[in-house]
């Protein structure tokens, strides 16, 4: 009973679920960061936060960084680009086209 008690005690009134139920906001901090396109974007941390060196630019999807003189490069290896893409950077269409021919002649060769 008395331990229950104790349990409870600690917590009401503490952790983050104190701002919530006293309707205030906790005091927060925004922070600029520039991407290399020039956009500027400013989200809010909690103060005691700290925030991120990178965060995404919301407009671009580049890193963007606190100092709007460097801002940070744009990543050479851009993730989501497929394998086609690169096959394509690295051959003409004149180029696949060949290739392609000259397999389909294979091919027919090999069925005689
Ligand atoms: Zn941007």
């Amino acid at each position: 009973m008395a331990a229950g008690n104790a349990i409870r005690g600690t917590r009401v009134g503490s952790g983050p679920m104190r701002w919530a139920e006293r309707g205030e906001q906790a005091p927060r901090r925004s922070v600029t960061y520039w991407c290399a396109n020039g956009h500027a974007t400013q989200p809010a941390f909690a103060a005691e936060v700290t925030p991120p060196i990178l965060w995404d630019c919301p407009r671009c999807g580049l890193p963007a960084g606190q100092d709007a003189q460097q801002p940070p490069e744009r990543p050479r290896a851009e993730p989501y680009k497929s394998h086609l893409a690169y096959v394509k950077e690295r051959r003409t269409d004149a180029d696949g086209e060949a290739i392609l021919q000259e397999a389909l002649a294979r091919l027919r060769q090999r069925r005689g």
